[in-house]
């Protein structure tokens, strides 16, 4: 989730957030630019929905992962180690071989995650070509 200042085009900086204690969720961000501030209220509904996101606002200490709320969404409620860890075919490693560093590890996951759940033994080219389709991760 991002705030965006439209007359400078940047990303407005998190300043403060405020839990007043009644489910409710109160942030402000600040354009860094010109300084115009802007405040998101949330009713509680909505900030259990954004908990259950895994999205935090502010206070974070390491780099979001880009992908971090497919991967909480591929993964909720199931536990991990339910079947064994499945194995890549050659055309599936080769094909892995060209996502791009920073995101090999973490789309090998999301791959892995999807086939673990389906009880699926080896990961294949169709296999990723079916899982980007279902979870929408064209171009991965
Ligand atoms: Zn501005």
């Amino acid at each position: 989730m991002k705030f965006l200042c439209v007359e400078c085009d940047q990303q407005m900086a998190f300043a403060e957030r405020a839990l007043p204690g009644d489910g409710t969720l109160a942030a402000t961000f600040k354009c860094p630019t010109c300084g115009r501030v802007v405040a998101m209220l949330t009713n509680p509904m909505e900030t259990q929905l954004v908990a259950s996101l895994g999205v935090e606002i502010g206070g974070r200490t390491v780099p979001a992962e880009p992908f971090e709320m497919v991967r909480t969404f591929v993964t909720d409620g199931r536990p991990d180690g339910q079947t064994a860890t499945p194995s890549w075919s050659v055309d599936a490693q080769e094909r892995l071989a060209r996502v791009p560093s920073f995101v090999r590890g973490m789309v090998k996951r999301i791959y892995a995650d999807y086939a673990k759940e389906r009880g699926i033994t080896e990961i294949t080219p169709a296999i990723m070509d079916t899982a980007r389709a279902e979870l929408g991760l064209e171009g991965m």
